[in-house]
């Protein structure tokens, strides 16, 4: 038994979503043609009281046309330190849109007003033009950590106030949903994007979602196409999604449940330093030193348990469709045994 906690990524389609993928219909949908695809399209949009939608290869994606379709060279977008947009997607908002970043550090990547207010550039020529303010919900190098409703609502005015777009990396989006028990119809007039993955805690094999306005769609399959996003019979992939829709939104409060159990059995080893608050399905702690951070993982690695260290002394744990609670227990057993 392999028991992988690397991340909600690494879930393989099990009999029936592989069942539905061979099933579905299908056509060419750079030429508009895929009847699956558009089924999945207007379902997410219409979920989240958007106009329209697109279904992209990856979040990478769907984040990097989202930031091209708002912006233009020498503006500036605001994101949080820890974003993924940031960190992870290549420094992409420089290559494609020719735009630069402001960060602003938190300590679990949680925004609020006055903090982006506050890094807002005022109207100078030798200043970049403050244009699109990027939230994340869940925040993954923040530890999983959530946005109420009201935080990403607050932040809003404050988009109005200077004309930046609003844009949501909703990677882990229904994880957020689930633990803090909003609805999807309730995201809706808050953003004018937002980008959602099927390969994360969804459990399909590939694909994201960008939602947003007719136009700002239209935009977006332009440069969906110039990335050379443009897939023929992505249908086989939509129907996975669709499936995940269907199938796999509830159950993400039983990753949660496992990832609560993690942080405990961890809370009581004494070589574990800290952990962060557990939110959602992903845990980050630290051990007391870094020869006992590599020993752990190492310790790990002996015994079928895949985790990754996450900087410093840390190492995050990610809960997902394929860790069942027998794989839980014996993590827990294992984390006692650890001396
Ligand atoms: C995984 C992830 C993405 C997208 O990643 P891909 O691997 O390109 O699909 C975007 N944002 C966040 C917060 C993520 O965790």
């Amino acid at each position: 038994m392999i028991i992988d906690l690397r991340s909600d990524t690494v879930s393989k389609p099990n009999k029936a979503m592989l069942d539905a993928m061979m099933n579905a219909p299908v056509g060419d949908d750079v030429f508009a043609e895929d009847e699956t695809v558009k089924k999945l399209e207007e379902r997410v949009a219409s979920m989240f009281g958007m106009e329209a939608g697109l279904y992209c290869p990856s979040g990478t994606m769907s984040n990097q046309i989202a930031i091209k379709a708002h912006t233009q060279p020498l503006d500036e977008i605001i994101c949080d330190q820890l974003a993924h947009i940031y960190n992870y997607e290549t420094g992409g908002w420089a290559f494609h849109s020719g735009v630069s970043i402001k960060l602003i550090p938190t300590e679990r990547g949680i925004l609020l007003p006055h903090e982006v207010e506050a890094s807002i550039q005022p109207d100078f020529d030798w200043l970049p033009n403050s244009s699109l303010l990027c939230i994340e919900n869940t925040v993954n190098r923040g530890g999983g950590s959530v946005y109420t409703l009201e935080e990403m609502k607050a932040l809003k005015p404050v988009c109005e106030k200077y004309q930046l777009k609003y844009h949501l990396d909703g990677a882990r989006l229904f994880n957020a949903l689930i633990a803090k028990n909003y609805s999807t119809t309730d995201l809706s007039g808050i953003f004018d994007s937002i980008s959602i993955c099927f390969s994360k805690g969804l459990g399909a094999p590939i694909g994201s979602i960008l939602i947003g306005e007719k136009s700002f769609i239209k935009k977006s399959r332009k440069i969906r196409k110039v990335m050379g996003g443009g897939m023929r019979q992505a249908g086989y992939l939509a129907s996975a999604c669709l499936y995940a829709l269907d199938n796999n939104i509830n159950r993400l409060a039983d990753d949660h449940t496992h990832a609560q159990m993690l942080a405990e059995a961890l809370g009581k080893n004494t070589l574990v330093s800290s952990i962060r608050n557990v939110e959602t399905n992903i845990v980050i702690f630290s051990m007391i030193d870094k020869n006992t951070t590599d020993r752990f993982v190492t310790y790990l690695a002996d015994n079928n348990i895949k985790a990754v260290p996450f900087g410093g002394n840390s190492i995050r744990f990610v809960t997902h469709i394929d860790i069942s609670r027998e794989m839980i227990e014996r993590s827990i057993s294992l984390i006692r045994a650890f001396i």
